[in-house]
Order: structure tokens, then sequence, then C-alpha cells
């Protein structure tokens, strides 16, 4: 009997333990992809992580015939559901078993629960296994079995469990005997223009290529250069590791190889650099755990409160890298140019937008996920949040970024201003930051005592 693999967010075939699983039970093993733009408009996606996602089906689907497996790629419409379309080929497979990787989002878990029943009334079974992060991060809970709120305690029980049970065993797919031609992956209409940059390519090859570059050198400098946009000093991986052509498992992997499973024996730039991997578990795990996350609210309910500032000139001349202010722009041409913006100016932009122009957050994130090629609603969200003081572990809302000093602090020669406002059209800056700064710490101020009061 066969067994199905239905990827998402797991695009790959190394270290990818739905495919290893379905393997080791059947000689007959079948991919599946659903490609669901209905609802990856409705969560927010753009054309650049559509075209990114795709791309990288036709690599796997590439990936998976050399292993003698064939992807079937299949598309979603409003009268054939996800549900429908996985129930249908697994019975048309005569399927045993679905394998998946589990998902953070609270419509993917909803999702996969219905599956899951429709599935069993045919006798079919969904196993899910952990394919997107390290560890099963809804597990982690603290001594009174409740779910994290903030991250470093968060990374102490993440390290401790890691500590505990190791990376999952080095698992290799076994290679089928006979390699298939490369299947014809149907032509995916995103509907609107597409999208490319020389910068990506699609698939494990690349990332592999990038992680080894990455692991050779700059990583050992990653404490100290990680916050410089001037300097190319992370490791690029967000858009491979957003759809999941390569694993942050794959990512550690060589690392705890090299220096063991404590941390605290660990140089300072791999260090650093796997604590930015368990903030990528973190917001996984917060997702997970709470659903206001995929419901467009707030973590801190006071935040409610506040009065958001209205204003579509303000936010057109943030979108367009027309403020005035060089850092802050030339971190949106960045965005609109290359699908993808250096972690210190996601920060840095968002607080700008949600504090010196008080413009809802929402607004910012969802620009963001329509403009960036590694978009992953997570750790979008999480830093949304994080930027706007609305967030479980956020920056306090009186602790203000001024773009300005960020500036001279983290690009001291300009060279990255430079190269991103070359050619563009300079403006007057549109805000005077000092101002802005005492407006938004009152609001939040406001906001705070507003909540207070009408709790008590
Ligand atoms: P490196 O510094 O090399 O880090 C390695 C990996 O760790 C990253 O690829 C990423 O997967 C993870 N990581 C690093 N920093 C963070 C972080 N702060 N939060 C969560 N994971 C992290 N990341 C996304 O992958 N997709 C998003 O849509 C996204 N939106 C963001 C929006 C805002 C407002 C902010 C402040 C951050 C956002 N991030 C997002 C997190 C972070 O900016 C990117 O992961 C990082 O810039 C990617 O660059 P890199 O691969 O060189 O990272």
């Amino acid at each position: 009997m066969c067994e199905l693999v239905w990827f998402r967010h797991d695009l790959r075939v190394a270290e990818q333990p739905a495919l290893n699983a379905a393997l080791r039970s059947s000689q007959e093993v079948v991919g599946l992809v659903i490609v669901d733009r209905i609802q990856w408009k409705a969560h927010g996606w753009g054309i650049p992580c559509m075209t990114w996602y795709t791309d990288t089906v036709r690599a796997l689907a590439d990936q998976l015939a050399a292993m003698g497996i064939v992807l079937r790629v299949e598309i979603a419409t409003t009268c054939k559901s996800q549900c429908t379309i996985v129930s249908e080929v697994a019975q048309d497979m005569k399927a045993k078993c679905v394998h998946v990787g589990r998902q953070a989002g609270f419509d993917e878990r909803r999702r996969d629960q219905n599956i899951k029943r429709e599935l069993s009334d045919v006798g079919i079974k969904l196993v899910e296994h952990t394919t997107e992060s390290i560890l099963p991060v809804e597990l982690i809970r603290s001594k009174s079995d409740l779910p994290y709120s903030v991250y470093t305690p968060f990374r102490r029980a993440w390290d401790a469990q890691l500590s505990q049970v190791g990376l999952p065993d080095l698992d290799k797919a076994h290679a089928s005997a006979t390699p298939i031609a490369s299947p014809q992956v149907p032509y995916i209409d995103l509907g609107e223009a597409t999208w490319s940059h020389t910068a990506w390519c699609a698939g494990t090859a690349s990332a592999l290529e990038r992680l080894n570059t990455f692991l050779q050198g700059p990583i050992d400098h990653y404490h100290t250069n990680r916050d410089r946009p001037d300097l190319n000093g992370t490791s690029t991986l967000s858009p491979w590791l957003a759809v999941g052509a390569i694993s942050p498992v794959m990512c550690l992997r060589p690392l705890v190889e090299r220096y063991g499973l404590d941390p605290e024996q660990w140089p300072d730039g791999p260090r650093v650099w796997r604590q930015e991997l368990v903030w990528r578990e973190f917001y996984r795990h917060v997702m997970m755990t709470r659903d206001k996350v995929s419901q467009n609210q707030p973590m801190q309910d006071w935040t409610e409160k506040l009065e958001w500032r209205s204003d579509a000139d303000a936010l057109n001349a943030w979108t367009n890298g027309q403020t005035g202010f060089d850092i802050i722009d030339a971190a949106m041409i960045q965005l609109r140019e290359l699908g993808w913006m250096h972690n210190r100016l996601r920060m840095v932009t968002a607080m700008f937008l949600t504090k010196n122009l008080m413009v809802d957050w929402r607004l910012g994130e969802l620009h963001f996920s329509k403009h960036l090629i590694d978009y992953d609603f997570a750790s979008n969200n999480g830093g949304w949040q994080w930027a706007a003081s609305t967030g479980t572990d956020a920056a306090p809302y009186f602790r203000i970024f001024n773009p300005e000093s960020q500036a001279e602090k983290f690009d001291p020669d300009r060279q990255y201003q430079a190269q991103w406002l070359n050619g563009h059209s300079r403006p007057t800056q549109i805000v005077d930051l000092k101002t802005t700064r005492a407006f938004a710490i009152q609001a939040f101020k406001s906001a705070k005592a507003g909540a207070t009061e009408s709790d008590n």
C-alpha cells in the first residue's frame, strides 16, 4: 500500500521526518503539494513569496524524481478545498497513511483536525511530524505547565530539552532504485505580475551552499556584525527556512557536531546565531499556544485602547521609501527591490511606523507580508508586535529607536544607505522625531491608564 506525503512548509527531501517515516513504511511513496491561492491571499502572501514557494515546489519535484517519487501538484479552488483534495488523492492512491509536518497557524491546525477526521472515516491515518522547527515547540511548558510568554525563560527550557533529547538522528531518506524523469509541474497561475531577483535561487542546494559559506567564516563574527546592514554579517537563509527548503535542524546540526549540545561551551558567534534560531522557535511556540496571534489581535490587551492615527499619506511615504529619513527609506527600498530586509532595519522601520507615525502595526505587518520573500507569519507577527510594544515579550513603549542614531551606529560610513538610495529622489523629513516620540509615549501611557481604569 502507498504512503502519501503532503508537503507544506517543508519543501525538501533532506532531513524531512514526514518523508522519512513514509519511506520506512512503504516502497511506494507519493508526494503532494496543494497550491491554494485563495488561502495564500487570505493570509496576506504577496507575489514575492508566492513565486518563491512555487519555484521551490519545482525544485522539490526534481529532488523527488531523483528518488523515484512522483510529486502531485494540485490546485485548490473555491469548489475544491484542501480537505477534499487530500481525501481524494489519498483514496485514489489507495494510501494507508498521509504524513504531514505540524503547522503553527490557527487555520492550519483546524484544517488538519478536520482532515484527520475525514480521512479516519475512510480508514486512512493522518500522521503529524515535526518538520518546521527543531523541537516540537508546542510541548514546551513552564514548571507551572503553562506556555511561555517571555523569550529568555523559553530559551532556557528549550536548551534544557535539547540537551536531554538531542537533535533527531540523521535519517537519510532511502532513495528508490530507479529515478524517474523530472515531472512537468503544472503551470501555476499567480494571476499578477511575476517577481524575481537574481539574489535568490530556490531549492535546497542553494540553501546548503549559503549555509556552508556562512559557517566557514561569517558566523565567527556574527555576535559583533549581525546588526550591521552594511557588512553582510548574517546568513540570509530566511527565505529557504520560510518554505522549508532547508530546516533549522540542518542549520544547527553542523554546530552541534562541532561544539556539542551545551550552548555555554559554544564560541560567541555560533552561540548568538543559535539564539536567533530559538527566536524563530519562540514565535512558533507563541503562535501555537495563543490563537490571538492568528486572529489579528495584540498579545497585550491594553494596547487595544491605543488610538492609532489613520494617515494614508504617512503610510504611503513609509511604504515608498519617501519619509526623508535615509535609513528608513533605504530599508523600505531594499524591501521592495530585494524582497528582503536586514533584521535591525525591520526593527527600526517597524518602530518608526508604529511610534513616530503612530500607524497601526497591522498595516505594517501586511505591507511586509506583501513584499518579503521570506514571509513567515509567526516571525513577522512576532517582530511587528515586538516593535509596536503590543507583543508577549515586546520592546517597552517608552524605548523608541531614533532612526538617525541607529543609522550612525549601524551604518557608520553610510555605505548601506548610499547603496539603496542611489538614484532615488530625497524628500524633506515628514515628521519631527522629538515631538512624535513624546506624542507616542503619551498615547501609550494614556491607553495603559485607560485600560487599568476600565478594569477596576
Ligand atoms: P540570521 O541572523 O542569519 O538568523 C538565522 C535565522 O534565524 C533566520 O533566517 C531566521 O529564520 C531566524 N531568525 C533570526 N532573527 C529572528 C527573529 N528576530 N525572529 C524570528 N526568527 C529569527 N523573519 C522571517 O523569517 N520572516 C518574516 O516574515 C519576518 N518578519 C519580521 C518582521 C519584523 C518587524 C521583524 C523585526 C523581524 C522579522 N523577521 C522575520 C525576523 C528576522 O528579521 C529575519 O528572520 C532575519 O532578518 C532573516 O535574516 P537572516 O536569515 O540573515 O537571519
